[in-house]
């Protein structure tokens, strides 16, 4: 069976076609500026075609949704020769709530329980839902599943998941932490056991998804029990533009001292914060600031310093949460290609009884082990998948 997977925002259209038996991935693509005018990148990566791309007007989704089959029934390069070889569709949808604590296939009821949580998320579940329905409009008859980031995270017990607020901001509001990425934070924990060969519900792992967007995790015996991102991917970790925890007072007195209302404060905290603005308005790219590093730029040196330090003290906090660790994982843009940052955090954690070794970490991988055999912790970088992911959970509601 193949499966089309979805992850649909307001303006773009990441999609995959994945063979859900043997796992390969078959054709993926983007299409960008639905509604602005549009672009859309396709490759046929089974046979190799290479990468190409156009600028047809994509006015909105049902558009979006309309070329991506094109491209994948192309006499050229498609993947399929009808819409019958896909057998299911799968959507990344942000969030959940407390509604969803795993995948689904969507119903009518699946869709009104996910626009009732979009409060939550009014960026993103709005966006996801357009893409369900573009997809169940040209594709009537092919089963599509939800896949939500917070419902891996949905195991956290009550002391982890609840803010020291009034009761009736939960009660009333639902507000407590959610926590994001569940999708990677699962499929990379669970290859983590795989590979240290231990059994998943026996085992506790650190999963340190750090991208732009960078969120950790404590998985403890198969189950999430607590997890850096809040309400919003707005907590815990420094990232790109996010400035992570801070102090909630900073608000309004930003907005009395700059003139700001909440909102546009909020602005600031997400899209210029972060590594960028600790770098001085310099890059949120790692790329980047590592080589300003390494030429002695002391802003560029604060934000990587600083975003390895709150790294370190989560790692801190989670191994008191579980009371120990087994494995350390570090997945995603940085934590897969960045020795550097994995090496700063690394420094911290002597205490732990982990050693690494240098060489090791440099190699580059789907998985690479960091730690050396004696080390009381085993480390190392995973390459993540959350299409993947997905796609498996999509076919094992669909099969
Ligand atoms: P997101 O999915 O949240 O957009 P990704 O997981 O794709 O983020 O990570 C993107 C980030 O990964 C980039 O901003 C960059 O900082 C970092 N990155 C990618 N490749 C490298 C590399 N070779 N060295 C250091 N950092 C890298």
């Amino acid at each position: 069976m193949k499966i089309l997977v979805i992850n649909c925002g307001s303006s773009s259209l990441k999609f995959q076609v994945i063979d859900a038996v043997t796992e390969e991935l078959l054709a993926k693509g983007l299409c960008e500026r639905i509604g602005i005018d549009g672009s859309i990148t396709y490759e046929n990566v089974k046979d190799g075609t290479g990468k190409e791309t156009s600028n047809p007007a994509i006015p909105d989704h049902n558009v979006a949704i309309s070329l991506v089959i094109d491209a994948l029934m192309n006499d050229r390069t498609g993947v399929i020769k009808s819409l019958d070889e896909i057998g299911a569709v799968g959507h990344r949808i942000v969030h959940g709530g407390e509604a969803f604590t795993s995948s689904v296939v969507i119903n009518d009821e699946v869709i009104q329980a996910i626009k009732d949580v979009s409060d939550l998320a009014p960026l993103h579940n709005p966006a996801n839902l357009i893409g369900v329905a573009a997809c169940q409009k040209l594709m009537p008859g092919t089963p599509m599943v939800a896949v939500f980031d917070t419902a891996f995270h949905q195991t956290m017990p009550s002391k982890a998941y609840m803010y020291a607020l009034p009761l009736s901001y939960y009660e009333d509001y639902k507000i407590r932490r959610y926590g994001f990425h569940g999708t990677s934070h699962s499929f990379v924990s669970k290859k983590a056991a795989e590979i240290v060969g231990k059994d998943y519900a026996d085992l506790k792992t650190i999963v340190c998804h750090l991208g732009n967007g960078a969120s950790i995790s404590a998985v403890m015996n198969g189950k999430c029990v607590d997890t850096s991102m809040g309400l919003t991917p707005l907590e815990g970790l420094i990232m790109g533009t996010r400035s992570g925890d801070l102090d909630p007072a900073i608000v309004e007195f930003i907005a009395n001292k700059e003139n700001k209302t909440a909102s546009e404060v909020l602005n600031v905290l997400n899209k210029k914060s972060g590594v960028f603005a600790l770098s001085g308005e310099f890059s949120s790219d790692f790329r980047d600031l590592e080589s300003a590093y390494k030429k002695g730029d002391k802003k560029a040196q604060l934000a990587v310093d600083a975003f390895a330090y709150r790294v370190a003290k989560y790692v801190g906090a989670y191994t008191a949460a579980m009371n120990g660790v087994d494995v350390i994982a570090f997945t995603a843009g940085i934590g897969e290609n960045s020795p550097f940052v994995r090496e700063k955090v690394l420094s911290y954690l002597g205490y732990l009884g982990i050693e690494y070794d240098p060489a090791a970490n440099a190699q580059r991988g789907d998985v690479v082990k960091i730690s050396t055999d004696s080390s009381k912790v085993a480390v190392y970088a995973i390459a993540t998948n959350e299409e993947l992911a997905i796609a498996r959970e999509t076919y094992a509601l669909c099969k």
